[in-house]
């Protein structure tokens, strides 16, 4: 296991957390949506309107304090690049800025800011759903067509420069029901030739697979298996709502799974298969999503453990075959650092390369892991690390977090504290 990390006196030195997806600017919301809303129950489809609207009232300069924050946190708890899944383009009342990707950049500026790596996720919005009227609260998303939409990806990948290992772009046809299926073959197909990665919501909730059966008399999975729109740089986000045949058919076309368990536990979306996605070899990375918490490696172990609570059995994940007492772990920490990289093209962290270039130290005296051996470091480290442990964060070589503080910790906070309380008072 020592592949996994190096030891040095009181500390471990473990590759850096990749965080593959996320929306920054859903800070703003976290603990602001823990009741029940007047007239019944509530769901993800009541949260998602009462996120749509702080999503209305951000400016450009909000969504770069809320970014910053998002960031900072994921900093703290040594994620060193992040996948963000990025639909706020217009200004509130849905008319382009001057420049089309001044949000996108505010994000891209955030992460960088903060010393993170940052695949922004560009995302195709064109429509409500199917046969459904346009919603006002969607202005900011919308770009109708795939020709304005592939422009402005290809302006801001200019604006980036090819060769940013620091920020860079991908591709987010945001899922079927907002995407119509024209407009998503052409952007795979953009996506195929500029060999980018694809990031699509699939399957999160039952609606949005009735939705799709209704409109094309298939299930989302199916769709995008049969249209051919399924590859290696697919990645079908939280992917809960499927069966057996929809698992094989990522698994065939070498595509992957980005759980994340702990919005998914708090939307009461669903639990991702992951036992199954694993039988048939399918790649699971993971992400903070709504950022309810940002703490990755929390969602490693809830990908383990929801399954526990709905099967009633210890150890779900484990390969039978796989006698290691630290072999979950190490499939877990897997999901959090390798397969994450892969799905955004980060950079990888080697585990056990002599100096990854992007790496967090954990103090073995810190409460929650100390007393752990060689042996069992990792099983502690996935099951029990608290965030308070994560002493240096380094990226590039370039060290974020020094001793459990960022150097611009304080403003960044302020900051925000003062925007939330602009945004609620
Ligand atoms: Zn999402």
């Amino acid at each position: 296991m020592a592949a996994y990390f190096k030891q040095k006196g009181d500390r471990a030195k473990f590759p850096g957390l990749v965080n593959a997806h996320s929306h920054a600017f859903q800070r703003v919301i976290r603990g602001r949506t823990e009741y029940r809303s007047a007239g019944g129950k509530d769901s993800f489809w009541t949260w998602r309107e009462m996120m749509y609207s702080a999503a209305a009232r951000l400016t450009p300069e909000d969504i770069y304090d809320a970014s910053r924050m998002a960031f900072l946190e994921m900093a703290l708890s040594g994620i060193t690049a992040v996948g963000e899944f990025h639909y706020l383009h217009h200004a509130s009342d849905g008319s382009p800025y001057d420049d089309p990707n001044l949000l996108a950049k505010q994000v891209v500026r955030a992460a960088n800011e903060v010393g993170l790596r940052i695949a922004l996720l560009r995302v195709a919005y064109a429509r409500a759903g199917f046969e459904a009227e346009p919603n006002p609260r969607q202005s900011r998303f919308i770009e109708k067509d795939a020709e304005p939409y592939l422009k402005n990806v290809g302006q801001l990948r200019k604006d980036l420069g090819n060769e940013n290992r620091m920020a860079w772009v991908g591709v987010a046809p945001h899922s079927v029901r907002a995407v119509p299926l024209d407009f998503l073959k052409e952007i795979v197909a953009f996506a195929n030739d500029e060999k980018l990665p694809v990031h699509m919501h699939v399957a999160e909730q039952a609606a949005e697979v009735s939705a799709c059966i209704k409109e094309y008399g298939r299930s989302p999975v199916a769709l995008l298996a049969t249209e051919g729109l399924l590859n290696e740089r697919f990645t079908a986000i939280h992917a809960i709502h499927v069966t057996s045949k929809a698992i094989r058919m990522l698994a065939d076309a070498h595509a992957g799974v980005c759980a994340c368990p702990t919005t998914e536990r708090n939307l009461g979306d669903g639990i991702v298969p992951a036992d199954g996605y694993f039988k048939q070899g399918v790649r699971i990375s993971l992400g903070t999503d709504s950022q309810t918490q940002i703490d990755l490696l929390e969602d490693a172990r809830a990908l383990e453990y929801h399954l526990r609570l709905q099967k009633m059995e210890r150890a779900v994940l484990t390969e039978d075959t796989d006698g290691s007492k630290s072999a979950l772990a190490a499939r877990l920490f897997e999901c959090a650092t390798v397969n994450g990289a892969r799905s955004i093209n980060a950079p990888v962290a080697v585990p056990g390369a002599e100096e990854p270039a992007d790496f967090f130290t954990v103090d073995l005296n810190d409460a929650s892991v100390a007393g752990a051996s060689e042996s069992d470091l990792l099983s502690n480290v996935v099951f029990s690390l608290s965030k308070t442990a994560v002493k240096d964060v380094v990226v590039g070589g370039k060290r974020i977090v020094e001793d459990g503080r960022h150097a611009q910790q304080e403003e960044i906070v302020e900051r925000f504290n003062a925007l939330q309380k602009k945004l609620w008072g």
